[in-house]
């Protein structure tokens, strides 16, 4: 667009801005009453240990539009929580998340298994949250220990003590905390020694590279230690390739999630990927 086409510029770029706020609208209109209707629901990406033996899975929302197909939690994770939507969504989730725990709880082979759900900063700050949390572990009868809650560096905005009690009360019951994406928000270290978390989820950014890029080579081999030392568990993210799965276990890393072992799964996919056993490169190790 030409310099001197300025007032034009403006005019176009008034339009656009337009244009993608009445589309986020409408959005968050259809998701609400998406929600209602089942056009949601969750898949499940397994989370493997050094011998490619699944212990668990995250699950992860998605939303099959009747229009626009499938939209990605990228943009509707925003919407929901620009627009505050991301508190209901998020115990739709959380609830789906322990019907399944409760499914798999009768089965020798998967009642071990952990399901981690993500928990957003604005859904873990409302004051209903750990009282909502509650009551719906008492109610779905489900096994705490199995439930994980994955947390961003995004809730540390706000008072350390006050997100440390809210995590002790659901620990009471045996849930786990994950800290996700680790690396990419405000961490600090003052955090990771206060708040009761039990693993550190390397973001997939760092993990990209980790091949290519010296920088991000270090990085990731000063959190695995870090996290170690302050006895978490690690787990990586995002693990694509057999170079990076043996950079990441050379350094010490115990536990992985990607592509190269599963992408996000339908729960039947999921059950039938665990009978045939080791997944991915770490069946040769
Ligand atoms: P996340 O929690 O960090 O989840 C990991 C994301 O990385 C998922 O994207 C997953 O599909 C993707 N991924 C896994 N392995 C690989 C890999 O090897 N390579 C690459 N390139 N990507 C990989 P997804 O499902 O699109 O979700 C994106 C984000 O949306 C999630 O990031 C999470 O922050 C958010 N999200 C998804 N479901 C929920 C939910 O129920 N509640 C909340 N609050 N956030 C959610
Ligand atoms: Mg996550
Ligand atoms: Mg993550
Ligand atoms: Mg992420």
């Amino acid at each position: 667009l030409a310099k001197n086409d300025g007032r034009n510029t403006y005019r176009f770029f008034d339009q656009e801005l337009k244009n993608v706020m009445a589309e986020r609208a409408a959005l968050e209109q259809d998701m609400r009453t998406g929600l209602d209707t089942g056009e949601f629901y969750l898949v499940y990406q397994p989370q493997v240990d050094l011998h490619g033996q699944v212990i668990g899975a995250e699950a992860l929302c998605r939303w099959q539009h009747p229009q626009k197909g499938l939209v990605s939690p990228a943009v509707f994770i925003d919407i929901a929580e620009k627009s505050g939507f991301i508190r209901q969504l998020g115990h739709w989730v959380l609830e789906q998340a322990c019907k399944t725990l409760r499914g798999w709880r009768a089965d020798a082979r998967l009642s071990r298994l952990s399901l981690a759900v993500n928990v957003s900063a604005q859904q873990f700050h409302h004051p209903d949250f750990v009282p909502q949390t509650l009551a719906l572990m008492a109610s779905s009868a489900i096994d705490a220990e199995r439930l994980e809650l994955e947390l961003t560096e995004s809730i540390f905005a706000q008072d350390v003590e006050q997100i440390a009690e809210k995590m002790q009360t659901l620990k009471a019951l045996g849930v786990c905390f994950s800290l996700d994406d680790f690396g990419t928000g405000y961490s600090s270290l003052n955090y990771l020694k206060r708040l009761p978390l039990d693993q550190l989820k390397i973001d997939q950014s760092f993990v990209r590279d980790v091949i290519a890029d010296s920088f991000d080579a270090s990085i990731v081999a000063a959190m695995i230690s870090l996290g170690e030392s302050l006895g978490l568990k690690v787990l990586a993210e995002g693990v694509e390739t057999p170079e990076q799965l043996e950079f990441l276990r050379s350094r010490g890393c115990r536990l992985f999630q990607g592509y190269l072992f599963a992408k996000p799964l339908s729960e039947a996919d999921f059950l039938a990927s665990l009978r045939q056993g080791p997944a991915g490169a770490g069946a040769q190790a």
